[in-house]
C-alpha cells in the first residue's frame, strides 16, 4: 500500500457550477476566477473545464502566461494589474487585460507607453478599501487614460466588501456609490463575486467575477441557498492503522484528547504537511468509509487520528473522504476551523497527489 493522500477533481462538476453561475447571471458575460492556482485545483485544469466562460481572471502574469502558453484564447483579466514597468511588454504579448487601481499605475502607463493599447479595467473604490480609485478622482482618471496612447478600451470594476451576508446594507450603498461615481462615464462595468451572483442580483452588471461558487462551495457566511453546487474537490486518505486503547489513555501531540472508554482509533494518512488544518479541532467531522467519525487529538504534518467507535469495522487501507462530498462539505470543514472554504481549498501542497476526471480515471498534477 503506497500512501494514498489524494485530491480527486471534478471536471463535470465545475462545468455544472459554471453553469449554475451563468443560470443566476443571465444577463451578464462570466469572467471565472482562477487566481491562486484556481483555488488549489490546478490551473490549467480548471481553466480546461471552465473553456465555456467568456474570460477568466488572475492576479498576476505568473497566472496569465501559462494560460496563453496554453492556448486560452479568452479575455485575462489581471486583477492587480501591472506591478512593474517591465511588465508592460508582457501585457501586450499575451494580450492581457491590466486592473489599474493606483496612481502610480496610470504613471507606469503613461511613462512605458505599451506598444500596442491595452484595454484596461479602472477600480473604483466604492467602499471596501482595499483597491482602487476613490469615487470623486474618477472623472479625472477617465480624462488622463483617455490621453495615453497604451490605451485602448475602458471598463470599470469594483469588488464588494460584505454580499456573503444578504442583510448587511454596505452592498446596497456600495452599488450606489459605484453608479454615482460612474454617472455619465461609458464602458462595461464588473461589480459580482460569487455571493453578489447568487443574492444580489442588482449587481450583476456586463461581466460577473464568479470564483468560489465555480469549486462548488457556498459563499454565504451562513451557508445558506447555494444547493446547487457540486463539490469540485475530493479530498481523500487512507486509514493506515487501527488501535484498541484503554479508557484514560491519552492521544497524539499533547495528549490532548483522552479515551472515555476502551475504544478503537484509526491513524489516517494525511496531516498539515498535506495541507489539512493544523486547527481543526477534536470532533472535526471526516468520513470513514462513508460513515462520519470525530477527529480526535491534533493533527500532527503526515497523520491524523479519527475515533472510530462510529465504525468499528474499519480496516487498515479503508477510505477516508476529508472534505469535498455532498455530505461533508469543505464549508463545514471550515466553520469547525473557524476559516473559509477558499483558505482550506488554496492550502493543499504538493504531496497532495492530484487526479483529474471522476473517480478514479486519469491522473496529473497540478
Ligand atoms: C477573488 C475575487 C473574486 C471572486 O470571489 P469569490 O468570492 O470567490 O466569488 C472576484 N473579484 C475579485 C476582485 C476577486 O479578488
Amino acid at each position: 500500500m503506497t500512501r494514498i493522500t489524494r485530491a480527486t477533481v471534478h471536471v463535470d462538476a465545475l462545468r455544472a457550477n459554471l453553469a449554475a453561475a451563468r443560470a443566476a447571471a443571465p444577463d451578464s458575460r462570466v469572467m471565472a476566477v482562477l487566481k491562486a492556482d484556481a483555488y488549489g485545483h490546478g490551473l490549467l485544469a480548471a481553466a480546461d473545464a471552465l473553456a465555456d466562460a467568456d474570460g477568466v481572471a488572475v492576479s498576476c502574469l505568473g497566472e496569465a502566461q501559462p494560460l496563453r502558453r496554453a492556448g486560452y484564447h479568452h479575455r485575462i483579466l489581471l486583477l492587480e494589474g501591472l506591478f512593474d514597468a517591465d511588465e508592460v511588454e508582457a501585457f501586450v504579448a499575451d494580450r492581457l487585460d491590466p486592473v489599474v487601481h493606483a496612481p502610480w499605475q496610470l504613471d507606469l502607463l503613461a511613462q512605458h507607453p505599451p506598444s500596442q493599447p491595452l484595454d484596461v479595467w479602472v477600480k473604483v473604490d466604492s467602499g471596501m478599501h482595499r483597491l482602487g480609485f476613490q469615487p470623486r478622482d474618477l472623472a479625472d482618471v477617465r480624462e488622463r487614460l483617455s490621453q495615453l496612447s497604451g490605451v485602448a478600451r475602458i471598463r470599470y470594476i469594483t469588488h464588494l466588501a460584505c454580499a456573503d451576508d444578504r442583510d448587511d446594507p454596505t452592498t446596497r450603498d456600495q452599488l450606489q456609490c459605484f453608479e454615482g461615481a460612474l454617472a455619465g462615464l461609458e464602458g462595461e462595468r464588473s461589480i459580482a463575486n460569487s455571493a453578489a451572483i447568487l443574492g444580489w442580483p442588482g449587481a450583476h452588471g456586463d461581466w460577473v467575477r464568479p470564483g468560489i461558487m465555480l469549486y462548488g462551495c457556498s459563499p454565504f457566511a451562513d451557508q445558506r441557498g447555494a444547493p446547487a453546487l457540486r463539490p469540485a474537490l475530493t479530498l481523500e486518505a487512507r486509514l493506515i492503522a487501527v488501535q484498541e486503547h484503554e479508557a484514560g489513555a491519552r492521544i497524539g501531540y499533547g495528549g490532548t484528547f483522552v479515551c472515555p472508554e476502551r475504544m478503537p482509533m484509526g491513524v489516517v494518512s494525511i496531516g498539515y504537511g498535506d495541507g489539512y488544518p493544523r486547527r481543526a479541532p477534536n470532533g472535526t467531522p471526516v468520513l470513514v468509509n462513508g460513515r462520519r467519525v470525530p477527529l480526535a487529538g491534533r493533527v500532527s504534518m503526515d497523520m491524523i487520528h479519527v475515533d472510530l467507535r462510529p465504525a468499528p469495522d474499519a480496516q487498515p487501507g479503508d477510505r477516508v473522504v476529508l472534505w469535498g462530498e455532498e455530505d461533508l462539505r469543505a464549508e463545514e470543514i471550515a466553520a469547525y476551523c473557524q476559516t473559509i472554504s477558499y483558505e482550506l481549498l488554496c492550502q493543499l501542497t504538493d504531496r497532495v497527489a492530484f487526479q483529474y476526471g471522476g473517480s478514479g480515471d486519469g491522473s496529473g498534477t497540478r
